[in-house]
């Protein structure tokens, strides 16, 4: 039997109900399970497509512990709570993360690891690495328990599928997925007012693109929703900014930049994350100042631990280490790109490393 590819099936789906939206697109190409891209694959490190934060150095998945657990500590330690990853990759953050709180008095008998992912393939990868730990798996924000939740999600939003429109007159026209011949396309539909953009009228051009993320918000309410109830934090680390605004849709293959049609279900396709429309979603929670994430893990005292774990190194191994240190501070590596938000409960302080939005010196 001849097997379909993806690009067939997406020039089918096409003929038969019109153009996609890109959120469709990116549904498809990311989560099919006979071809999408993390159905069927380990996208992460050099041999893959692309490196991660906690990929680059252990230090990452331990200070981001260190502060779940601190504040797990300031709220009175309470137990059982939920500790919870979406999006968790190969597990190395989580690895990191455990490895780091060990010494915590009383967080790992307290704690119930629950695992965000849809990836039958990085499940399995995820329980190789986390074999000395019972993790639940599931794929839906709604199965988390109603108690304390402490939790954590690097590179995980940016995966999620998003919606863009392009700003003509007072409506907006939704860029779409079609097919020129054999060829996938983009087009645009006629514009039309849309009422959930029509802030968008006081910040925007004609010609601008904005970009809508469906699943994000309902994810953030989710997680506000508990840890204001019940208790716990969240840390949201991604590439991004305040309030989307330019075309971000991106791929990467092979750590090179591809066209997002040229490939799908082989490369990566992710767009920026907009930490407004989050911390938006996320009240009753509180968010935090929205922190680049150099700021964030030198508040944390990532060169301190860097030049502990130095001692203990030389030759091509400091070498590395140092590269890995300047990739993940520095303003030109991942230092600016990348932001962190916080979430805690109304009456908790901020995160560590996280501040008020109040304060403008981010
Ligand atoms: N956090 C990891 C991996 C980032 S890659 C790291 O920093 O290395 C994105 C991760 O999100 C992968 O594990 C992928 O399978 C998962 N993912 C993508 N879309 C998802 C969805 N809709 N639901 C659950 N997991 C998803």
């Amino acid at each position: 039997m001849e097997v379909t590819s993806l690009t067939d099936r997406i020039r089918q789906r096409i003929s038969l109900q019109g153009p996609l939206t890109i959120a469709d697109y990116m549904y498809i190409c990311l989560l099919d399970p006979d071809h999408g891209y993390y159905a069927t694959r380990d996208p992460l490190g050099t041999k893959g497509d692309f490196i991660t934060a906690p990929e680059v150095s252990q230090m990452f998945g331990e200070v981001v512990g260190l502060a779940l657990a601190q504040a797990w500590m300031d709220q009175g330690s309470p137990s059982p709570f939920t500790l919870a990853e979406a999006g968790p990759g190969r597990g190395t953050l989580m690895a990191d993360l455990l490895r780091a709180t060990r010494g915590v008095p009383g967080f790992h008998d307290a704690m119930r690891l629950v695992l965000i992912e849809a990836s039958p393939t990085l499940r399995n990868i995820q329980a190789d690495t986390l074999a000395d730990y019972t993790p639940a798996w599931t794929t839906s924000f709604d199965d988390l328990p109603k108690r304390p939740l402490y939790f954590v999600a690097n590179e995980f939003f940016d995966a999620l599928p998003i919606r863009q429109f392009q700003r003509q007159g007072q409506g907006w026209a939704e860029r779409v997925v079609t097919t020129d011949g054999d060829a996938l396309t983009f087009a645009l539909t006629t514009p039309l007012p849309l009422p959930e953009l029509a802030h968008r009228l006081d910040d925007t051009a004609d010609g601008d693109v904005v970009e809508v993320c469906p699943d994000a918000a309902p994810i953030a309410a989710t997680l506000g929703q508990r840890i204001a109830t019940h208790g716990g934090a969240a840390l949201i680390i991604d590439y991004g900014d305040w309030r989307s605004k330019g075309d971000t849709f991106q791929a990467v293959q092979a750590h090179q930049p591809v066209s997002p049609l040229d490939a799908p279900g082989e490369a990566d396709l992710t767009a920026h994350v907009d930490f407004e429309a989050l911390a938006l979603a996320a009240t009753p929670a509180k968010p935090s100042a929205m922190t680049p994430q150099g700021v964030f893990l030198e508040r944390l005292g990532i060169t301190a631990r860097a030049e502990a774990l130095a001692r203990r190194m030389s030759g091509d191994a400091l070498q590395s280490h140092i590269a890995a240190h300047r990739r993940l501070t520095h303003p030109q590596e991942m230092g600016t790109l990348f932001k962190v938000l916080g979430l805690t409960p109304p009456d908790q302080p901020h995160l560590a490393g996280t501040t008020d939005p109040g304060r403008t010196t981010e």
